[in-house]
């Protein structure tokens, strides 16, 4: 199992760095908000989560694979995260946030790219 949750995962630092050196401000995971988003704008009222694409579940991902130890559990486990998100998004939409994700093994200059231009486009 390399797949271990953590608060600054490698992906999620790529994010972060090339979106500040793009000129965006943001606050890192806050607690105040439905599911802690990793980044929040608030000046674009956008939330953006970091999702790795095992604990979330990438569905068609090559990054998610339900271990072959105890599939069962993990199926159930990663399950209950996938509905956790989902509730989260909508709890955020429903206080008037955008919600943004970007899943780990899509990360790339040119998806950070895109990513910028809709919460840009979210005021
Ligand atoms: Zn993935």
């Amino acid at each position: 199992m390399s797949a271990i949750k953590s608060k600054n995962t490698k992906p999620e630092l790529s994010v972060r760095t090339i979106l500040h050196k793009m000129g965006f401000r943001y606050r890192l995971h806050d607690k105040r908000l439905p599911g802690k988003p990793d980044l929040v704008f608030r000046k674009y009222n956008t939330a953006l989560f970091v999702h790795g694409c095992f604990w979330h579940g990438h569905q068609g991902c090559k990054d998610f694979r339900i271990p072959k130890t105890r599939p069962e559990w993990w199926r159930a486990k990663i399950a209950a995260n996938i509905q956790r998100d989902h509730r989260n998004s909508f709890m955020l939409n429903s206080m008037g946030w955008n919600v943004q994700t970007i899943w780990e093994c899509e990360i790339c200059p040119e998806n950070i790219e895109m990513l910028a231009t809709k919460i840009k486009k979210s005021v």
